[in-house]
């Protein structure tokens, strides 16, 4: 059973004193690295003094600027031979960064997954089909380790090779996958392109949907392409991976594992934290990590604290979807856009296909958005006119959302680049 309903379901209060007491061990442990051994030199901090949670708010912040500067093991706070794994980000900002585990660290971080995994409703009775890339990349090895552990039979088929996937899950009637939510679509027109139905050809009955911001819209699509249910997953190489934040069977909020992290949500400009309910920068200390504990890591990922208690009877916070990072935000003649904000919308357009890029230009002093949409075949083999109405249609519908008026461009379904990592929503000319 990996509903562990004692820690799961403990009273805020219960649930802050185990913390304090993890903190307190992580804060020792944190100390042996040559990082933070200097980071509380510099600033007089004693662990052994610490007596609430609120102590914490002495710690500076740490960033993936840090982790960069102090690569490949300025954090580690165990000698290296008792390191058995190591990870790293995706490196979609900039130079990845890297993150080892002991054996204890494995074992948490599976059963956090497996935790997750259960929640929603998979069991050992499932077969489960890893779409993700195995290796450097937390999202195959994680989520294989935490099936496992549940019992189900993993099928550890790893990214793309569409066809294959399809093949893999009408063979051993693949009945839970975890798949990148672009991808998801990108794979929905390749079960067209061989004649087969989602719904009806295959028996998937639970996605997780991991590793990129998707709209609650673009769920429900994916969800009705499919006839299976979609839970969120969030996670960061920096916190293990998969297994910080899930989606439980209401399908309302990501619990965030307060047992093994501790949170805050702050104003990415002023740093001071931001009430509940208010979106903010998720802010996280990993509480029993041995291995590589992080302080105050500042994730970059804006989302807010969903206030009040959840129908599942779990006590553990509940975050809303991830609107992005604070680096996906463009700015347009003074308005804040996120590219999240666009896929929304657009997934809410009938004719609208499965893929979109956003493409920014500069044009004399002024910047000017494109938006390259593709739509579905049909459009293209019917009139003009119909594709001109849909294309004016499309740039009202986001003007009245983004308050610019981008250019939009029709593109043939299967027409614009796709990933089989993470989506590249945006493309930058403005600097060169
Ligand atoms: P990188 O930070 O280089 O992309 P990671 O593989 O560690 O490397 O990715 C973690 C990041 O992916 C998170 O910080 C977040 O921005 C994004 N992410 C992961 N899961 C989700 C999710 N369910 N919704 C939105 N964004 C997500
Ligand atoms: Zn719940």
């Amino acid at each position: 059973m990996y509903w562990e309903k004692e820690v799961e379901t403990m009273s805020q209060d219960r649930l802050e004193a185990l913390q304090l007491t993890r903190l307190k061990e992580t804060l020792k442990r944190a100390k042996e690295s040559p990082y933070y051994e200097k980071v509380f030199d510099e600033i007089g901090f004693d662990p052994d003094k610490v007596d609430s949670l609120k102590d914490m708010e002495n710690i500076p912040f740490t960033t993936k600027e840090d982790l960069r500067e102090h690569w490949p093991y300025g954090f580690l706070a165990v000698s290296r031979d008792e390191l058995v794994r190591m990870h790293s980000s995706s490196g979609t900002t900039g130079r990845a960064t890297v993150v080892f585990h002991t054996a204890k660290d494995i074992e948490g971080w599976t059963n956090l997954v497996a935790r997750s995994m259960y929640m929603t409703g998979m069991r050992k009775t499932d077969v489960f089909q890893n779409m993700m890339t195995y290796g450097l990349f937390t999202g195959g090895l994680g989520f294989h380790y935490g099936a496992e552990k549940i019992g189900a039979l993993v099928i550890p088929a790893g990214a793309g090779n569409s066809k294959r996937q399809i093949q893999l899950m009408r063979d051993f009637g693949t009945t839970a996958v975890h798949i990148i939510p672009s991808y998801a679509f990108h794979l929905s027109d390749v079960f067209k392109e061989v004649n087969l139905d989602p719904e009806r050809d295959i028996k998937v009955r639970i996605a997780f949907l991991g590793a990129e911001p998707h709209s609650e819209k673009m769920r429900e699509k994916i969800e009705e392409i499919y006839g299976f249910k979609a839970y969120n997953s969030y996670g960061l190489s920096e916190m293990n991976g998969p297994g910080v934040a899930f989606e439980c069977a209401c399908q309302d909020g990501m619990h965030i594992w307060e047992d093994n992290f501790l949170v805050e949500i702050i104003d990415p400009d002023t740093l001071k934290p931001v009430p509940d309910g208010e979106e903010g920068e998720l802010v996280l200390t990993t509480l029993v990590r041995e291995g590589m504990p992080l302080l105050r890591y500042r994730t970059k990922d804006l989302t807010r604290i969903i206030p009040g208690p959840c129908e599942c009877g779990r006590t553990h916070k509940r975050i809303g979807r991830i609107k992005g990072r604070t680096d996906d935000m463009m700015i347009l003649k003074g308005v804040n856009i996120f590219p999240v904000q666009i896929e929304k919308k657009l997934m809410e357009i009938p004719g609208v296909g499965t893929n979109f890029l956003i493409v920014l230009e500069k044009e004399g002093f002024n910047d000017k958005m494109i938006v390259k949409v593709e739509v579905q075949k049909e459009f293209f083999s019917g009139n003009l006119m119909q594709l001109e109405t849909l294309r004016h249609h499309i740039a009202e519908e986001l003007k009245g959302d983004i308050l610019i008026t981008p250019k939009v461009e029709l593109v043939e379904a299967g027409g614009l680049p796709k990933s089989e990592g993470k989506a590249v929503r945006v493309i930058d000319n403005r600097k060169d």
